[in-house]
């Protein structure tokens, strides 16, 4: 029996409002398309939160043997200030706050989140298809919406009719609102001349003079609507239909609301089986933001810059104080919380350092360990299989790593478990742990090590300076600038800094 087939999940659907088994449509592979950045500013921590939310669902569906196709799309045009149907792309505005070219500010901006990403530990995506390479596409569907009855044109904007919509197939089902509180508390400002009604939304936009970002069309120069772009990518690469969609809470209304809506007008089908939405990151309770200037950048974490810290905190750090709360609970940042953390990741590495180095000796079976050990074995699978319970498979591997103390210290030994059983162990500890939860060693010593090296080279470019032996310093200094470490020569000396 295969992993998946043992151990089946079950998670909380927004949709039904509740948890369901998880059956996908096709038996073997998963399609999960996620929501990714609005590349017009370095991510914070809130955003790592949700991305390390779904890299969790994707490396679990991989441990238990399923073939997943993961998209995560890039958003580089179409997202407008406030989330508006009216006004300035965020990505255009920032370009020209920065003076540069708006895909100059992308690359800028997709590059450091990949950066971030990458010292989190979180696994990069099976496609990451981008807004403005699928103009064409978004096109094509504002023409079919039109075609089935469900949008309409007004002055080179193109809308999308909800009160029509809503008719038929009930707009609010995923957010549970209804349409007629949405019409009494809809924004009044966005566009409110051209929509028949104000919680119609825009799927095409006509390009102002000053808007920089257009595209020709059939309803003349514009620019997609943010909602659509999710639809056009997530359906081109996974079908009409896929297993999961994934994002944070808050974009439950309207952004997913409204993927729903583009989905069923254009292909006559519910686009997604189970919608999956990750809780909010917050510092003193309220929702990590960069409008609201309580955001944390990754870099000021891991130096300590930040008024709220004492000190820094490396992302494996990080990563284990996301783990140790429910994807699905808000989790509030704070010094004294990643200090805690520390200290169980650090308890936890130390037990899979032991793990490492174990060898099994035949032995006298202890019927109860062997028990209780396969007993350990079936939670970790339980608890992820249990909506993704990190939190709760986290305190399997603390029970393992007090086994694996207790077997250091002579307390117990392997051969009091069969050997099918003590490998089995060792292999979902160590599994459980690098692959599904994404921690690795923080190698403090490895940083010891670099910063050795470098002091060493220091020295002997002195040593050359002092020699005349200008070339040879020049070229530590300019290779090692090269690796991006910077030497800065000053009075007490040089320091060094690494970027
Ligand atoms: P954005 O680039 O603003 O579209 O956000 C990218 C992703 O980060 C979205 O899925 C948001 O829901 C999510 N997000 C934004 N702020 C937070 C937060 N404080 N905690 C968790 N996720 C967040
Ligand atoms: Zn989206």
């Amino acid at each position: 029996m295969s992993l998946k087939e043992k151990y089946p999940i079950s998670l909380y659907n927004t949709l039904s409002g509740q948890r369901e088994k998880f059956e996908p449509l096709n038996a073997d592979s998963v399609g999960m398309y996620v929501c990714g950045p609005t590349v017009y500013s370095d991510v914070h921590l809130g955003n790592v939160r949700t991305f390390m939310s779904f890299d969790i669902v994707y490396r679990y569906l991989m441990y238990v043997g399923y073939k997943v196709r993961y998209v995560r799309n890039i958003t580089d045009v179409g997202h407008l200030v406030d989330d508006a149907d009216e006004g300035e792309d965020k990505i255009a505005k920032k370009a020209r706050i920065e003076k540069l070219e708006p895909m100059e500010l992308v690359k800028k901006y997709t590059s450091g989140f990949h950066k971030v990403l990458d010292d989190f530990n979180v696994l990069p995506v099976s496609i990451e298809p981008c807004a403005t390479g699928h103009i064409v596409e978004q096109i094509d569907m504002v023409k079919e919406l039109i075609e089935n009855g469900w949008a309409y044109e007004v002055n080179g904007s193109v809308y999308f009719d909800v009160a029509k919509y809503d008719k038929s197939h009930s707009y609010g089902r995923l957010s549970k609102r209804k349409i007629e509180e949405l019409m009494e508390s809809g924004r009044t400002l966005d566009s409110q001349d051209e929509k028949k009604n104000k919680i119609d939304f825009a799927i095409w936009k006509k390009a102002s003079p000053s808007h920089i970002m257009r595209w020709n069309s059939p309803w003349g120069e514009g620019f997609p609507g943010w909602h659509l772009e999710c639809t056009v990518m997530s359906t081109k690469y996974l079908g009409e239909s896929f297993d999961i969609h994934g994002g944070g809470m808050d974009l439950v209304f309207p952004h997913h609301e409204c993927e729903i809506a583009q989905s069923v007008g254009a292909t006559g089908k519910d686009p997604v089986k189970y919608w999956m939405h990750a809780n909010m990151l917050t510092v003193n309770g309220q929702k990590m933001s960069k409008s609201l200037g309580n955001s944390f950048l990754p870099e000021e974490l891991f130096a300590g810059d930040h008024e709220l810290l004492d000190r820094g905190f490396g992302p494996m750090v990080v990563r284990f104080f996301m783990l140790q709360s429910h994807y699905s609970s808000t989790l509030d940042f704070s010094n004294e919380a990643l200090i805690a953390a520390e200290k169980g990741y650090k308890r936890l590495m130390e037990g899979f350092k032991i793990s490492k180095n174990l060898e099994y000796t035949k032995g006298q079976v202890n019927n109860d360990l062997e028990a209780s050990v396969n007993q350990m074995i079936d939670s970790l699978f339980a608890n992820m299989g249990d909506d993704f319970n990190t939190a709760k498979t986290l305190a399997v591997l603390f029970e393992i790593t007090t086994l694996m103390n207790n077997i250091k210290a002579g307390n117990n030994k392997t051969g009091e478990l069969s050997k099918e059983t003590f490998e089995l162990l060792i292999q979902h500890y160590q599994g459980f742990i690098l692959d599904v939860l994404g921690l690795r060693e923080e190698t403090e010593s490895n940083n010891d090590l670099t910063n050795g090296v470098i002091e060493m080279l220091i020295q002997v470019r002195m040593d050359a300076k002092a020699a005349k032996n200008y070339a040879l310093s020049d070229k530590i200094r300019d290779d090692l600038k090269a690796l991006g470490v910077t030497l800065k020569d000053g009075k007490e000396g040089t320091e060094f800094s690494i970027d």
